[in-house]
C-alpha cells in the first residue's frame, strides 16, 4: 500500500490491517513515496514520513514498513516499485497492490499505467466522498480485469482488479496538516506516537 503519508493517520492505518485480516495474508506493507524535494512544502521531508510510518506500525506485526521507494536514487513511480519487487519475489508470487478509490480514479494517468497489470492485483478500497464512477480511459485499463472473487488475488501474480469496502473513516493527511497549521489538536484522527513526533519536530507549522 503507497502513499506519501505525509502524515500516516487510522484512515491508512485501519485499511491497510482490515485487509490483512480479509486476505488472512500475514502482512501488509506500507510503501512511503519519495516526493521531490520542491514538492515536499508545506509536507514534510522523506525521512519524516518514513520515521511517522516506522512508529506508527511498530507495535503491530501485521503491518510493515517497505522504504524501498525513500531508499531509491530515483522518483516514485509504482511501476518501477512493481519492477523491482517482481523481480525480488520472482514471476510466480502474487503482488497486490492496495489504492484508495480516489487514487484509482486517477489511475489511467500514473506513469506507464497500461503496464500495472502486467505486474500486480490491485485492490480498491472504498473512501468516503469518493463514487465507483471510472472514465472511459481508466474503464479501458481495467476492462476484463475486474472480479469480485478476492480469492483471485491470492491465486493469480498478477491482472486482477477487485474492490473492498471497509470500515469508512473519512480521515485525510490534508484535514490532519491544516489542523495543526491552525494550532488546533489532531488528536485520535492519528496515532499517538505519530502525534508526538510532529509536535517534536514542529512539522506542518507554517506560521
Ligand atoms: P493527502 O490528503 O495528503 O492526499 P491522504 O490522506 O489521501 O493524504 P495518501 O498518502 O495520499 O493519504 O494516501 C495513501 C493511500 O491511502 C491512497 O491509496 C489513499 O487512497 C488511501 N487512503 C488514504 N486515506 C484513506 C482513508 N481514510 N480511507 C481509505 N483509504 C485511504
Ligand atoms: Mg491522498
Amino acid at each position: 500500500m503507497g502513499g506519501t503519508f505525509d502524515p500516516i493517520h487510522h484512515g491508512h492505518l485501519r485499511t491497510a490491517l482490515e485487509i490483512q485480516q480479509w486476505l488472512n495474508v500475514p502482512k501488509v506493507n506500507l510503501v512511503p513515496a519519495k516526493v521531490p524535494v520542491h514538492r515536499e512544502s508545506p509536507g514534510s521531508s522523506a525521512e519524516h514520513r518514513l520515521a511517522m510510518v516506522q512508529h506508527a506500525v511498530a507495535d503491530e506485526p501485521a503491518l510493515g514498513c517497505n522504504a524501498l521507494e525513500i531508499e531509491s536514487s530515483h522518483d516514485s513511480y509504482t511501476v518501477l516499485t512493481l519492477e523491482k519487487l517482481r523481480e525480488q519475489h520472482g514471476e510466480d508470487t502474487p503482488l497486490i497492490m492496495i489504492v484508495g478509490m480516489d487514487a484509482f480514479l486517477k489511475l489511467h494517468t500514473w506513469f506507464r499505467a497500461s503496464e500495472l497489470l502486467t505486474l500486480a492485483n490491485i485492490l480498491v478500497v472504498a473512501r468516503p466522498g469518493y463514487q465507483a464512477h471510472f472514465c472511459d480511459a481508466l474503464k479501458a485499463l481495467v476492462d476484463g480485469h475486474i472480479t469480485a472473487d478476492k480469492a483471485l488475488l491470492l491465486a493469480r501474480p498478477q491482472g486482477v482488479v477487485c474492490f473492498h469496502e471497509l470500515t469508512p473513516l473519512a480521515i485525510s493527511a490534508t484535514q490532519i496538516r491544516n489542523l495543526i497549521d491552525d494550532g488546533l489538536s489532531a488528536r485520535y484522527l492519528l496515532p499517538e506516537s505519530v502525534r508526538r513526533y510532529i509536535d517534536d519536530n514542529q512539522l506542518y507549522r507554517t506560521t
